[in-house]
């Protein structure tokens, strides 16, 4: 069987937020690092080094919770713009191996080398060099699993941490996964687990031993792939990656607030990061999508279509407040959370209208705004409504510091 034979390797960054704040200072080497923000602020962990693991500290983790476990980390906010670099450089290495790669998130990436043996030697030699490139090249360690499926490859990688390679050869799939907790297997959440626990299940040889019937059972299409899982099954294929179906973008404010200009001049700001993209993918929308949480984390979200595809910043922000206002109108809590976002995609070309030309020149200058804050910074040039952001949230080398780090750009 051809599926059988295939040599899938799971490459991954080791603790990589906090890998590359080490390359920038290296006097965080050897010390409990959490990236994520300042424990007094709302938000969780992106990222923690192995010491401060060591104190129990695990992605996802509320910075407050962080903080109490282990009050002598440094907590540092994090520097997107070098991740987003990071990564990029990481996945050309990956490229220059194989055109088979699937990335995944921002530091992984599953990389198919099926019958690439006779020409280039063993995966595991192959594997060697792709980490020695990394590491000479990016200054971060990378673990790599190798094995039959994306799905032991990952277990394989994730027990290799960090700085490791571990292979699984073909047949020992099962015997390998056997004696590992069942958290380590994908798809097996903490949910999950509590379940498969309370049925005194801990292995994930137990699990491989349950009949799939009684998974079925208790956890539908997810306990069939579990227990195919844990019996060393996974038929999963490639996906090339694909364009993205929408472009969102969305902040938590420090303080939740029900002021009308702040809240414009937000959703101003987020229109324009979300317009910016789609004109540097050369693509335009045609629904814009309002997304509001409230104090109570109640969350809603309110859709539009427009008449005609999109990239320009007005467009996209007159959609938004529009929903925005119909949505203050019709309760009136405090906001806690803002974002826009934009779907039903489609290509760059655009129907001339003869009677309304006013977006073209609104897209007109929104691409010379584009190229003056790419080459100076995104508050270089800034519209009116948004000059009070100015006021309410710092500002680094020119750029707006926000709550969510990834918006701070
Ligand atoms: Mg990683």
């Amino acid at each position: 069987m051809c599926d059988k034979e295939r040599k899938i390797l799971h490459v991954d960054l080791d603790a990589f937020f906090v890998s590359v704040e080490r390359v920038l200072n290296p006097q965080l080497r050897g010390k409990p690092v959490v990236v994520g923000g300042e424990p007094g602020l709302r938000g969780v962990v992106a990222s923690a080094s192995y010491e401060a693991r060591a104190y129990g500290l695990c992605a996802g983790m509320p910075l407050t919770q962080a903080y109490r476990l282990c009050p002598q980390a440094i907590f540092l906010k994090g520097s997107f713009p070098r991740y987003r670099e990071a990564s990029e450089r990481f996945m050309g290495i990956l490229g220059d191996f194989t055109p088979y790669l699937e990335p995944v998130g921002i530091d992984g990436a599953y990389l198919d080398l099926t019958g690439f043996e006779p020409l280039y030697g063993p995966a595991s030699e192959t594997a060697l060099r792709m980490k020695k490139r990394i590491e000479n090249e990016i200054k971060i360690t990378a673990s790599i699993g190798i094995g039959t499926s994306k799905m032991v490859a990952k277990v394989a990688s994730d027990m290799a941490k960090p700085d490791g390679l571990l292979e699984v050869p073909l047949g020992e799939e099962r015997l390998f996964l056997a004696p590992l907790p069942i958290a380590k297997l994908p798809c097996v959440g903490r949910k999950t687990e509590k379940v498969l626990k309370g049925m005194g299940v801990t292995t994930i040889g137990e699990l491989a031993d349950l009949p799939a019937s009684l998974l079925r059972g208790s956890f539908g299409i997810l306990g069939e792939v579990i227990h195919r899982y844990a019996l060393g099954i996974d038929d999963r294929k490639f996906e090339p990656p694909q364009a993205a179906k929408s472009i969102s973008r969305e902040t938590t404010f420090i303080e939740d607030t029900l002021d009308p200009p702040f809240l414009k001049a937000t959703l101003r700001y987020l229109s324009e990061r979300v317009g910016a993209e789609l004109r540097r993918d050369r693509r335009r929308a045609r629904c814009v999508t309002l997304k509001l949480r409230y104090a109570d984390f109640d969350t809603v979200t309110r859709s539009r279509t427009l008449r005609e595809a999109t990239n320009v910043d007005q467009v996209i922000f007159d959609a938004g407040l529009e929903l925005l206002e119909r949505s203050l109108g019709q309760r009136r809590q405090r906001v806690r959370l803002i974002g826009i976002g934009v779907s039903s995609l489609v290509g760059d070309e655009r129907q001339l209208s003869f009677w309304d030309t006013s977006p073209e020149l609104w897209e007109r200058l929104d691409r010379v705004i584009d190229r003056l804050r790419k080459k100076y910074s995104f508050t270089a040039i800034q519209r009116g409504q948004t000059l009070l952001l100015k006021e309410v949230f710092p500002t680094e080398r020119g750029d707006y510091v926000l709550k969510t780090p990834a918006l701070s750009r």
